[in-house]
Order: C-alpha cells, then sequence, then structure tokens
C-alpha cells in the first residue's frame, strides 16, 4: 500500500487577458474550481493507475473540502484518515492565467498548516510499502512521517516541492528523491536550471542522496543511483496543460516501486503517467489510467 501525507488544495483559476499590475483591476472568465495540491494529485495518479493508496491530511470544513474528498474517493483513494478540522478553511489555490498561457498563484494553505505529527496514523505510515511526501504542509510533520517510515524500513519518496531547505534528518530518511530542475538548482545554489547528469550527481551527493529522479519537463527525466545517471525521454505528446504532471510522475514512481519495480522501470511509468496528464486540463481530471499509461509506454 501507498500513503500519501501531505497537502490538499482546491485550484481556483480564471482567464484574463492579461495578469493584473499591482493595484489594478481586470475582468476575467468564469471561476474554475478543481481539486489539487501536491499531495492528493500523487494519490489521485498512484490510485488511478491501479495501486491501493492512502491518503492523509486536513481539510477544513467549507464547500472546497467536499469537492477534495469526492475527487479521491472517484479516484479510488482511501480518505478515512483525512482530518477534518471545524472552523478551518481548506487549502486553495488561486489562479490567473493570461492569454499566453502565464501564470501568478498565490496559495493559501489554510487547514494543510494544521496537519500536526500527532495526526499521523503510525501503524499506517509503518505498514505501507512506500511513502510519499512533498512540502506543503508543516515540516515537523513531514520529518515524523518519514521517521516512523524509516524505523519501519518503509520506501520514503520525498518530492522537495515547493522548494525551502529541510532538516538534514528528513533527507536521511528519504530513499528516492524528486526534484525538478529548478529545486536541483536551489540544491545547488545555481542562478540557472542548467541538467546534466554529473552535475545532479555531485549535488545529490553533497546532501547524502544517492538515489533520485530529476524531471526535465518535454525532455523526460534522469535517474540517479549509484551505479550511475540514465536518461529517459518522455513519449512526445502534444502538451496542453502541464499542470500537475510533476505530481502525476511521482504518484505513478511511487506506484512502481510499491510494486517492487527498480527505480528506473518506476521512472518509466511515471514518464508516461506526466506526459499523459500534459496532454489533458488539469491536474486529478488529466491522470490515466493503467491501460493509458502502458499505452503511452508502448508507443
Ligand atoms: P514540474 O511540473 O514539477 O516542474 P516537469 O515539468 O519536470 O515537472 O514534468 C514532470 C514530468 O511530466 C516530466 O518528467 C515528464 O515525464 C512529464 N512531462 C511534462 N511536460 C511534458 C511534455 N511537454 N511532454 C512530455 N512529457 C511531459
Amino acid at each position: 500500500m501507498i500513503v500519501v501525507v501531505g497537502s490538499m488544495n482546491a485550484d481556483l483559476s480564471v482567464r484574463a487577458s492579461r495578469l493584473p499590475l499591482p493595484g489594478e483591476t481586470v475582468i476575467g472568465s468564469d471561476i474554475d474550481v478543481r481539486p489539487g495540491g501536491k499531495s492528493s494529485n500523487q494519490a489521485a495518479a498512484a490510485a488511478r493507475l491501479g495501486a491501493t493508496v492512502a491518503m492523509v491530511g486536513a481539510v477544513g470544513d467549507d464547500q472546497y473540502a467536499k469537492i477534495l474528498l469526492d475527487s479521491a474517493a472517484a479516484a479510488g483513494v482511501g480518505i478515512s484518515d483525512v482530518v477534518t478540522l471545524p472552523g478551518a478553511a481548506t487549502g486553495t489555490a488561486m489562479i490567473v492565467v493570461d492569454a499566453a498561457a502565464e501564470n501568478t498563484i498565490v496559495v493559501s494553505p489554510g487547514a494543510n498548516d494544521q496537519l500536526r505529527p500527532e495526526d499521523l496514523p503510525e501503524r499506517l505510515v509503518s505498514d505501507a510499502s512506500v511513502l510519499c511526501l512533498a512540502l506543503e504542509t508543516p515540516i515537523e510533520t513531514v520529518l515524523r512521517a518519514a521517521e516512523i517510515a524509516e524505523e519501519a524500513g518503509t520506501t520514503v519518496v520525498l518530492n522537495l516541492s515547493p522548494y525551502r531547505e529541510v532538516p538534514p534528518e528528513l533527507l536521511r530518511a528519504t530513499t528516492v528523491l524528486v526534484v525538478n530542475e529548478h529545486e536541483l538548482a536551489c540544491l545547488s545554489g545555481a542562478s540557472e536550471d542548467v541538467v546534466d547528469g554529473e552535475v545532479a550527481q555531485r549535488v545529490l551527493a553533497a546532501i547524502g542522496i544517492t538515489n533520485a529522479v530529476v524531471t526535465l519537463g518535454a525532455d523526460g527525466a534522469l535517474v540517479v543511483t549509484p551505479g550511475g545517471v540514465t536518461h529517459l525521454a518522455a513519449p512526445r505528446v502534444e502538451a496542453v496543460d502541464t499542470t500537475g504532471s510533476g505530481d502525476a510522475f511521482t504518484g505513478a514512481l511511487a506506484t512502481g516501486l510499491a510494486e517492487g519495480r527498480s527505480l528506473t522501470d518506476a521512472a518509466r511509468l511515471g514518464n508516461a503517467t506526466g506526459a499523459y496528464a500534459a496532454t489533458r486540463a488539469g491536474a486529478q481530471t488529466s491522470y490515466p489510467s493503467r491501460r493509458e499509461a502502458e499505452e503511452l509506454l508502448r508507443s
């Protein structure tokens, strides 16, 4: 079983001809409300691929909570360990997209910020084969979950996103780190997102990480293991909206690892799932079934 501990956000998007300047009001489209949040996206992607998945997170008692819980349940994600916090607001992301597909996003963490270490179902995390973590909930909760998993021998997949410095204990408990080019650059202190296998291996080794995946958008992914670095090209697709592609990749990677695949094989499934997600609008609404992902993998 895969346990995902982390964020659940409602994505509120509006399209406008251009992004407003400070102090300015622009008129936009009707608002579009979709389930999102890195962790709930990862959970949905894994469940859509057929994995048994339990979500651990926190929502408020407003209408957005229902949208998130309904979507997770529809994808097949177990939601009995999601806590509902009376009086809290569910996490939201306010997204404005302009005609050139540029966006600005303000995330209001809401209930996600109140997910405490005490909310973690220790037994569930210990019994999991894979624990999936990201950084949109308090770091002490993420760290505690990783420590429970480490002690039990559960594989820990940490998506270092959104980037922040993390305690060394968290990296020590991590089995596989997942970063995109920007997060790798933040780790290296470089100002540009230049990704080369040797650089990646060196930057990751400096923080004690020996197994990792660096996602490269349309270019696929780099798989870093003690044996070396492998580049895996992504399937070629007509990309429409890459929102949630990174989360789809991570959910699929966790699925592959839970099935006992090698990191490279799991990353192949990640590439197919991320690429498929890029061909459709939205995050969770764009995720493939196992058959759809495997078809793209073979194409
Ligand atoms: P993030 O959104 O976290 O920055 P990436 O942009 O690196 O993540 O995308 C994650 C994964 O999604 C990639 O490794 C790849 O597998 C897939 N992907 C994203 N964009 C495309 C694309 N245009 N074509 C094919 N695959 C894509």
